[in-house]
């Protein structure tokens, strides 16, 4: 479930963040970092495996940061002049635009593994933040963009047969599938030389061929592996099993709903990323004009009949094989999810697209960036969906990124000027994630509490919505919670009883 619209600073999860960090979890599950090395580390700039990209190992210079933009003697370039992107997902793609776009006469070029319109993932969520970023650094995307997005403002907490509404979160969507779209004509317009369906060169042959060698190779990255001596990144897997599935329908909220079934607890995270169709009755599509109802004028069912949402069904490991998940495949586990949640879904089929069970991962990595080579996006950190800021990360990165290269043509200190910036906002991004990925996987936990309790617990759980945060978001669901808990409405968030204040 991604968090609400963070309207702060360097804020994921829903709401500015005031709330202590939780610092960082247990880690459960197997730790595959680090060291999860997949082929020597021979430094960047050295030459090894099978040259299948531009260029050739026979002129490699074998130093860290070789052919870098360090030289910037008189007639140097500034910048680098040749640059690789591994990896066409939204960071690899928007850092490609925005680099292309500093300096026209520089060579960027896109390997992508897959073809344009084979994406995997349905709708994700950008902040307003994120969006500013993308404002500021490229007003052609964000015009585009802006034009595609889904916004809201409500979360539905459905429980025991209640459902809880808390509103004044503010979110927005598109589809993964659309961003890349947009971000790929972009960089046409721009002239990055985008190469679909090719594995990308090895890292090494990049990386000596290259003046810079962006790794946007996602969470599995290969380009991490291959040095991972040096990036040492540190793999966590979790104790629930997820899939990511759609909807042809759009939930007017954020709708977070639980079955407490005969195997366990089950949780679907949905949320709308594309509008209904122009042609429905006015009445239906309230997305269309930008107005959300209100909790209490919105009907109790889920929603208009068009448009798609994302669903996120997501169990405990113990729960997924009781169940027998593990025996099912794609489409099978897809029907099943529908049958659970039909009520929600109002009966509709979920889609698949690529769609596997998996344990959500978090990667972090000791350093970002090695020589001339750079990790961005989930190559270099993962957060976990239910705070909704993977892409937001990745595209920050990206901009982040081609700040620093623009602001310092010595690509060492470009490099490290990316990492100072972005590494405190990761790290506080992915704490706020790790507190709420506990929370779900502790879930049956909290299941007995009262329906209100429970929604004022979720909205909580990452700490960065805090009960201060939440009054001014939305003061009646607020005062409800307080008057739950016996305290006079307005009573300060530190004198309310132990469990309310934040
Ligand atoms: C269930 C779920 C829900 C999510 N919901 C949200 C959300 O609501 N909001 C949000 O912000 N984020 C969300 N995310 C996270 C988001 O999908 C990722 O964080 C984001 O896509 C990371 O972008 P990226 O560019 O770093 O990597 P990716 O999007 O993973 O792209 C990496 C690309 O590199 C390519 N590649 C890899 N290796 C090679 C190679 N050797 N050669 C050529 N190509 C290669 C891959 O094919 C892939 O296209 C969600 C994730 C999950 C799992």
């Amino acid at each position: 479930m991604p968090g609400p619209d963070p309207r702060s600073d360097a804020d994921t999860g829903p709401g500015t963040c005031s709330g202590a960090d939780t610092g960082p979890g247990t880690c459960s599950g197997a730790d595959t970092g680090p060291g999860t090395c997949s082929g020597a580390d021979t430094g960047p700039g050295t030459c090894s495996g099978a040259d299948t990209g531009p260029g050739t190992c026979s002129d490699v210079d074998t130093g860290p940061g070789a052919r870098s933009g360090a030289d910037t003697g008189p007639g140097a370039r500034s910048g680098p002049a040749r640059v690789a992107v591994v990896g066409g997902g939204p960071g690899g793609l928007y850092a490609a635009a925005l680099l292309k776009r500093q300096d026209p006469a520089r060579e960027v070029t896109v390997w992508e593994r897959n073809a344009p319109s084979d994406t995997f993932g349905f709708g994700v969520v950008l902040s307003d933040e994120t969006l500013g970023g993308i404002r500021d650094a490229d007003p052609v995307v964000y015009e585009a963009l802006s034009r595609e997005l889904v916004r809201w403002d409500d979360i539905d907490v459905v429980h025991r047969g209640h459902r809880t509404t808390s509103t004044g979160h503010g979110f927005a969507a598109l589809g993964r599938r659309r961003l890349l779209e947009l971000l790929h004509a972009r960089c046409a317009e721009l002239g990055v030389r985008l190469r679909f369906r090719t594995e990308a060169p090895p890292p090494a042959v990049l990386a000596a061929t290259h003046d810079l060698v962006v790794a946007a190779d996602g969470v599995h990255s290969r380009t991490r592996e291959a040095h991972a001596a040096h990036f040492r990144p540190r793999i966590t897997t979790h104790r629930c099993r997820y899939i990511w599935l759609a909807v042809d329908l759009a939930f007017e909220a954020f709708r977070f709903e639980i079955a407490e079934t005969e195997h366990g607890v089950m949780q679907l995270h949905a949320y709308p990323f594309s509008r209904p169709s122009p042609d429905l009755p006015q009445a239906l599509d309230s997305a269309r004009t930008g107005e959300t109802p209100s909790p209490s004028t919105r009907p109790p069912g889920p929603q208009n009949q068009s448009g798609s949402s994302t669903v996120i069904v997501e169990m405990r490991e113990e729960v997924w094989r009781a169940a027998g998940f593990h025996e099912l495949d794609e489409a099978e586990s897809a029907a099943r999810c529908a049958k659970v949640f039909a009520e929600a879904l109002g009966g509709r089929e979920l889609r698949s697209n690529h769609s596997a069970w998996t344990a959500f991962r978090t990667v972090t990595n000791a350093r970002w960036s090695y020589g001339n080579t750079v990790l961005i996006g989930d190559a270099a950190h993962t957060a976990h969906f239910s705070i909704g800021s993977g892409t937001k990360l990745a595209v920050e990165d990206a901009v982040a990124l081609a700040a620093a290269v623009g602001a310092h043509p010595a690509l060492d200190e470009a490099l490290t000027a990316y990492e100072t910036e972005r590494r405190p906002v990761v790290e506080s991004t992915q704490r706020a994630a790790d507190a709420s990925l506990r929370w779900f996987e502790e879930l049956a936990g909290h299941v007995d509490r009262p329906p209100r309790r429970f929604a004022f617990d979720l909205l909580t759980r990452s700490r960065r919505v805090t009960h201060a945060n939440l009054r001014l978001r939305d003061p009646a669901f607020t005062a409800a919670v307080e008057e739950d808990f016996g305290c006079p409405p307005g009573t300060p968030p530190m004198f309310t009883p132990s469990g309310c204040a934040d």
